[in-house]
């Protein structure tokens, strides 16, 4: 399954994961080699034009969280990208509606709808415990009733004993009938296929549907048909109206167009896939695990999802033990302005304190401003390490240095280092209580 898009996708975001900085260029670039990949997999050329277009816009604007590199970011934006295509929730087939509720199973002859329908069976009876009858409706070909006979033999589940002679729809009606009977919670109608869409097969199906009232239609197709499997989807829509598809013989598609462009083009999901000839080669289409298996990265695509979510998570902790330990250096006070930043500047923290606005404009007046914060970070990071970590050997000399570096002057890095020491001296006293069990230690 989609071993094609796997290799192809895999080279190109591998190119771009082990770099420290991606242009524009180098991602307009990897997304023609991606619009590419998909148009070869047979997806949909409106599908692919949507999805690389979104891709890029989201690549361009992404903010990149420090641990993550920009392609591993890429990465994540490809899956997140796949999964929304692929219709984001997966969704099994319904059973919420009075029993016996009726399953209507369409397509054409020979893509797997009688085999699904004994899968389908079969997987109702022994996971969710249902009790299910099937019947074929198929007049045409007496094999095929043989057949439905022989596999609901195999897997153990009911069949409708067949009456030589009624047609499609009275066997549904007979069908229904005998499931409210026999107590059963589920029936399964198998239809006749044709080789190739018809009138007359149309009408057939709607009239079973109009005596039925299938809570499901569920149109089996032949993933290895590609695009003709989506348009013949769209066609099964619109004349008789279908909930869902099954797309069967997905052990055999190293492309896998149609289920990938199957949801965003008919707009009806995926339901099941078909991987097997044996009873129990049926898997819900869950399009998350899917855009897993295709991009086999989910291990980045994680990385990047708690990154985002835990540095925040981090730093506070890391801040907080060096608190309790009594130490506050430099670098700590420049995470403690970047993250006032984050949280929208002065404005943004008074703004989250009640009765705080008239101090706000109080402070604008007096000169201080965000960009307070820009100048006393620009002067820690023209810091060496050992000067942050240690602000005591900071003499005159060394202040000349990083006033020029960072367009400042002595009395403002004073100014710096002054409240620096402030700062670390109330952590110090509350990092002492915390040893005693004091203050601190709660928050631990
Ligand atoms: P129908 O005419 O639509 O009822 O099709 P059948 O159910 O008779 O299936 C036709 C053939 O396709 C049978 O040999 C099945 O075993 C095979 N088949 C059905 N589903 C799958 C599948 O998911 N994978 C593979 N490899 N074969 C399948």
């Amino acid at each position: 399954m989609f071993e094609n898009l796997q290799d192809r996708l895999g080279s190109i975001l591998n190119g771009l994961t082990g770099r420290g900085a991606l242009s524009e260029k180098d991602v307009a670039q990897a997304m023609r080699e991606i619009r590419r990949a998909l148009l070869e997999a047979d997806v949909a050329l409106e599908v692919v034009r949507d999805f690389t277009e979104k891709v890029r816009e989201k690549a361009i604007g992404a903010q990149v969280v420090k641990s993550i590199k920009p392609g591993q970011m890429v990465v994540k934006i490809v899956h997140d990208e796949l999964v929304e295509m692929l219709g984001s929730e997966g969704i099994g087939i319904d059973l919420h509606a009075a029993a016996p509720v009726v399953i209507m199973m369409v397509g054409l002859q020979g893509s797997g709808k009688t085999t699904t329908s004994a899968k389908i069976a079969k997987r109702l009876e022994t996971r969710d415990r249902k009790k299910v009858l099937m019947a074929s409706l198929d007049t045409r070909r007496p094999a095929a009733q043989e057949q439905l006979r022989q596999l609901g033999e195999q897997a153990s589940v009911d069949t409708l004993p067949v009456i030589a002679g009624q047609s499609p729809t009275d066997i549904a009606a007979r069908a229904v009938q005998a499931a409210r009977l026999g107590g059963h919670d589920v029936v399964i109608l198998d239809t006749a296929g044709r080789t190739h869409i018809d009138e007359p097969l149309m009408v057939e199906m709607a009239d079973i549907k109009a005596r039925s009232n299938p809570h499901e239609i569920l149109l089996v197709a032949d993933s290895l048909t590609g695009q003709d499997a989506v348009n013949l989807a769209r066609n099964f829509d619109e004349r008789v109206g279908i909930t869902g598809l099954v797309l069967t013989r997905m052990d055999g598609d190293g492309r896998g167009g149609a289920a990938l462009s199957m949801r965003a083009v008919t707009g009806k999901p995926v339901k099941l896939i078909g991987t097997g000839e044996k009873m129990d080669a049926l898997e819900e289409f869950y399009p998350r695990r899917i855009a897993d298996r295709i991009l086999g990265m989910g291990d980045i695509v994680s990385l990047v999802e708690k990154a985002s979510e835990a540095i925040d998570a981090e730093q506070a902790q890391a801040m907080a033990a060096r608190m309790k330990a009594g130490k506050f250096d430099l670098n700590d006070l420049a995470d403690q302005l970047r993250q006032m930043q984050k949280l929208g500047g002065m404005g943004g923290i008074m703004g989250m304190m009640p009765g705080m606005g008239k101090m706000k404009d109080q402070m604008a007046a007096a000169g201080m401003d965000d960009s307070i914060f820009n100048r006393q970070l620009a002067i820690i990071s023209s810091m060496t390490r050992a000067e942050r970590a240690n602000p005591d050997i900071l003499k005159h000399s060394r202040k000349k240095r990083i006033a020029a570096g960072s367009g400042t002057d002595a009395a403002q890095i004073n100014k710096l280092l002054k409240m620096h020491r402030q700062m670390a001296d109330m952590m110090k006293a509350m990092g002492g209580k915390g040893k005693k069990g004091g203050m601190m230690k709660g928050l631990m």
